[in-house]
This record gives C-alpha cells, sequence and structure tokens, in this order.
C-alpha cells in the first residue's frame, strides 16, 4: 500500500521542466522537519511549507486510476512529497511507465533512488555528508541572503539555486543574492518558483 496525500494535474513551477504540464503525486510522509532553526531533522536554514501529514492508504491499482483520470492529455508524472523516495519501487516505476507516462521525481536526496526514473530533482534539505542520491538530471538548493553557492557532492546536468521565497512575500533580497552569485558561478542557473506566482497576484 502507498500512502498518498493528493494527486492532481498542474504545471511543473521551478526547475529546468518549468512550464510543463504534469500529474503531481504527492506522497504522505516525510524523513525531515526543516525548520528555520537548526534541529536533529533539519540542517535549519528555512521552514518547510508543504503539509505532509494527511493522506490515505491506496493499493498500486487504486493510485494508478487515479493518475489516469487526472492526466487527460498528459504523459508526465512527478512523484514528490513529503519525501516520495520513502515510497518509490521499481513496481511504481513500471506501473507508471507501463500505462504509458515518464516518471520523474522530486527528492530531498537523503535516500537512495531505485533504478529506471527518468528524471531526478534532488533538492538536498540534509548536509552534504547524508546526501544518498548523488546522481540526478538537476540539483536545486534553495539560497537565503547570506548563503554560498553549494559545494554539492550531486553530479547532475543541470545545477541550480532557488531564492528562498516563503509563498507569501517575494523576498527581493534573496532574490537579488542569488543572482549576484550566479553572476560569480555562472555554472549555475536561477530557478524561480513560478508555482508561488498565483499567491503573489490574487
Ligand atoms: S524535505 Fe521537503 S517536505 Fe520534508 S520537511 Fe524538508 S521541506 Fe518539508
Amino acid at each position: 500500500m502507498y500512502r498518498v496525500n493528493e494527486v492532481y494535474l498542474s504545471i511543473q513551477g521551478e526547475g529546468i521542466r518549468a512550464g510543463t504540464a504534469n500529474v503531481f503525486v504527492r506522497f504522505t510522509g516525510c524523513n525531515l522537519l526543516c525548520a528555520q532553526e537548526p534541529g536533529p531533522k533539519s540542517p535549519g536554514g528555512f521552514d518547510c511549507d508543504t503539509e505532509f501529514i494527511s493522506g490515505r492508504a491506496m493499493a498500486l491499482p487504486d493510485l494508478m486510476e487515479w493518475i489516469q483520470v487526472e492526466a487527460k492529455m498528459c504523459r508526465w508524472v512527478i512523484l514528490t512529497g513529503g519525501e516520495p523516495g520513502l515510497q518509490t519501487t521499481a513496481e511504481l516505476i513500471e506501473a507508471i511507465h507501463v500505462a504509458g507516462f515518464m516518471v520523474a521525481i522530486e527528492t530531498n536526496g537523503s535516500v537512495e533512488l531505485p533504478a529506471g526514473l527518468d528524471w531526478i530533482t534532488v533538492s538536498p534539505k540534509v548536509a552534504e555528508h547524508c546526501i544518498r542520491q548523488k546522481t540526478a538530471d538537476e540539483v536545486k538548493y534553495v539560497r537565503s541572503h547570506g548563503q554560498a553557492i553549494p559545494k554539492t557532492c550531486v553530479s547532475a546536468v543541470h545545477y541550480l539555486i532557488s531564492p528562498g521565497f516563503d509563498g507569501i512575500h517575494f523576498d527581493a533580497r534573496n532574490y537579488q543574492w542569488c543572482v549576484d552569485l550566479i553572476k560569480q558561478n555562472p555554472n549555475w542557473r536561477l530557478s524561480l518558483q513560478t508555482h508561488k506566482v498565483g499567491s503573489l497576484i490574487r
């Protein structure tokens, strides 16, 4: 059984695949508890803005049916959470492929993922020595004012930094800081959380 918070069709808001339609499968549960203040489950720096406690237990056929209903013409599924790596199995990846979808995942990097994923985004929320998923299509770090460019242990095709943003107030200081970091480190590129723009214009 899988524990699932929600399944919905939406636009990927960040990273290299930003702007594309995807079915998001948001799994319940995370092995971390990211917070501004450092703690045993958080290196500190920012507060988690995702509700990952609620959800329902689902068998794989029911989950696949939900994905199919949401998908319409969309052919990409993104596994997210919480931490989707806790529930991503070879069986799940195969079932999604058999149904005709590509599979992407957004992980905090703290668990090693099974083979077969079509796109891996590692967005580290742990210290570098605790990262277990060390290869990715893209690696993306949230950076706030004063934080240096990461010294990442993840080998990726694309390296991104994302200005810290609480989804309520656009933080111009974090944005300008990240722009300046990229000017000095041109192997990195800027990723904005465009899915949060809606909350700014409402
Ligand atoms: S890894 Fe992501 S979902 Fe888990 S606590 Fe941190 S920010 Fe929240």
